[in-house]
């Protein structure tokens, strides 16, 4: 089945109301409170399924007339993964909205090398297997993490 990748085709604004509604329940359960740039950081995330960088973040926030610096929108972020409702692609050094339903603790993502778009995949195999490789290595995982590289089907058929 090919993979609605981009806003617009899929129903987005589901994607994005159930992602807020997961936020603020993170916020209360953890009580913590919404910085100013928390809010526009999260909205531009949460427009795509995209990954974006620091530098792109601060772009898109000063067309938006918020001088923000990047340390500021580090911040923001650092805050936003610690709810879970961001993550960290580490191949990319960008950041990725998570649009999962419940809570998210493996992070396993195909990720476009074209067009930076981003599935998150929720796989019990793939979390089972490291776990079995972890436990012969004598290795303990604290983030079974991976991040696959590829072509979106958006990117491979144009
Ligand atoms: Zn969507
Ligand atoms: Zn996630
Ligand atoms: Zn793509």
């Amino acid at each position: 089945m090919p993979k609605p990748s981009k806003p617009n085709d899929h129903g987005h604004a589901s994607c994005v109301s159930k992602a807020k509604t997961r936020f603020e329940s993170h916020l209360k359960s953890k009580g913590k409170s919404l910085g100013r740039n928390d809010e526009p950081i999260l909205s531009l995330l949460l427009s795509n399924h995209r990954a974006f960088g620091a530098y792109e973040l601060v772009e898109k926030l000063s067309k938006m007339g918020k001088r923000v610096q990047a340390v500021q929108v580090y911040r923001s972020l650092e805050k936003l993964m610690e709810l879970g409702v961001v993550h960290k692609l580490r191949t990319k050094n960008a950041f990725v909205a998570c649009f999962e339903d419940e809570a998210c603790n493996s992070q396993q993502f195909f990720i476009c090398d074209v067009c930076d778009d981003v599935s998150e995949i929720q796989s019990q195999k793939l979390d089972n297997s490291i776990q079995d490789a972890a436990r012969k290595n004598d290795f303990s995982v604290k983030l079974p993490s991976i991040e696959i590289l590829g072509i979106c089907s958006e990117c491979a058929t144009t």
